[in-house]
């Protein structure tokens, strides 16, 4: 049973990141109990917003890890996953001179069918094909929480906001802004894009680290019956990709559009040019006329210079506080891998702890 305000793991943010963490310190540790606290529901953060695309795709050592164990992880899951992941062909279109294959931790083949008929590549590029999912976010929040509470030493505590956190000999406390406190051998902060104005110590770390939030820019687009198909397109190169929604039959269309340090709770407008830059890719992809954007999904995520995820210590809180931010517009994708090398980081610390205990 999970003593109420005092489990052993504390996870403070319930995106998927939280969840994900949260089933893995579970699964990895049985005799270990953990919270999850969310301010809102669980998803409502970075987490709804997006589209969700999960390829295979890497930019360093560590962020191949990442990929290949979230791949795994949803492998181990098996129909489970179903619930929230599907497959769907993706048609990568590469730039002259480009190399992809060193970037796609799985094998791409070339002169496949590539995508549906009556799609139009951009001209000049190269077309590999090869797999990517879509993920229902919501549905998986939901499977992880289940997970969580199912394990009989897991709790979410939804509507409960930290505000403060104090370390302790042995652990921290987490104060929330309904007066509770919360004591935990480890704290886990996975608060997506409100770490970085959390508290006085969160804005001094994020700056010192270069950690910021960034807006990030998705479209939901409707497509003509005669061009439907369950096929992926992306293309690097321009930072665009183009894909079914989960459920539905309509599409995601996600543009870059750099606007920095954006807080997560002020207001977001879709801009014009990231619109100008759709109807640019997708009138010559599917025809003018054939496709509309049927609304949009506009919100702010973590980045790092490093170009991937802060997964340790926050020695800025305390010894016994990880953290594990800096998703990069593909924390959907990479959540499982994230939560492993977290729960790692975790469990290694409060061996240390118990070891001189
Ligand atoms: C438009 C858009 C499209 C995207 N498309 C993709 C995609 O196709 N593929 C992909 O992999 N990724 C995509 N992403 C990125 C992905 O959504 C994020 O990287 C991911 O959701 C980050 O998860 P998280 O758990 O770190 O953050 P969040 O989901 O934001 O979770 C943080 C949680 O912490 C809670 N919280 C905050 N402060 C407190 C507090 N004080 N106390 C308690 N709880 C608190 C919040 O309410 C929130 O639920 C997209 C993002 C956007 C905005």
């Amino acid at each position: 049973m999970v003593d109420d305000l005092n489990p052993d793991v504390l996870v403070v943010g319930g995106g998927l990141i939280g969840l994900a963490t949260a089933a893995t310190l579970l699964e990895r540790a049985p005799g270990t109990s953990v919270t999850v606290l969310e301010r809102d529901v669980i998803g409502r953060g970075a987490s709804r917003h997006s589209g969700a695309i999960d390829i295979p795709y890497f930019r360093t050592a560590l962020h191949r890890q990442l990929v290949e164990t979230s791949w795994a992880w949803h492998e181990a899951r098996g129909a489970q996953a179903t619930a929230y992941r599907r497959q769907v062909p993706m048609t990568w279109y590469v730039d002259p001179g480009a190399d992809l294959q060193s970037h796609v931790a799985t094998p791409l083949a070339r002169g496949a069918p590539g995508a549906p008929p009556g799609w139009r590549s951009p001209d000049g590029v190269r077309e590999l094909v090869g797999d990517a999912f879509v993920i229902d976010p919501e549905a998986w929040c939901h499977v992880l929480a289940q997970e969580v509470t199912r394990s009989g030493r897991g709790q979410v505590v939804e509507h409960t906001t930290a505000v403060a956190l104090d370390e302790r000999p042995r652990g921290a406390t987490v104060t929330c802004a309904d007066g509770r406190s919360y004591s935990a051998g480890h704290v886990v902060l996975t608060l997506g894009p409100w770490f970085p104005g959390w508290s006085e110590r969160t804005r001094e770390w994020s700056a010192a680290r270069g950690l910021r939030t960034k807006r990030v820019f998705g479209l939901n687009i409707e497509v003509d019956a005669s061009l439907r198909a369950n096929a992926a397109v992306g293309w690097p190169g321009a930072d665009i990709y183009f894909h079914p929604a989960h459920a539905g039959g309509g599409y995601r269309l996600s543009l870059r559009h750099d606007e920095w340090d954006v807080a997560p709770d002020a207001p977001h407008a879709m801009a014009d040019i990231v619109l100008e830059r759709a109807s640019g890719f997708l009138d010559p992809l599917l025809g003018k006329g054939h496709w509309s954007v049927s609304g949009h999904r506009v919100f702010v995520d973590t980045y790092t210079p490093e170009f991937e995820p802060v997964i340790a210590p926050c020695m800025a809180l305390g010894g016994r506080v990880t953290l594990a931010t800096g998703t990069h517009g593909s924390g959907i994708r990479l959540a499982p891998g994230i939560a492993e090398l977290t729960a790692r980081t975790v469990l290694s610390s409060l061996e240390q702890t118990r070891g001189v205990a």
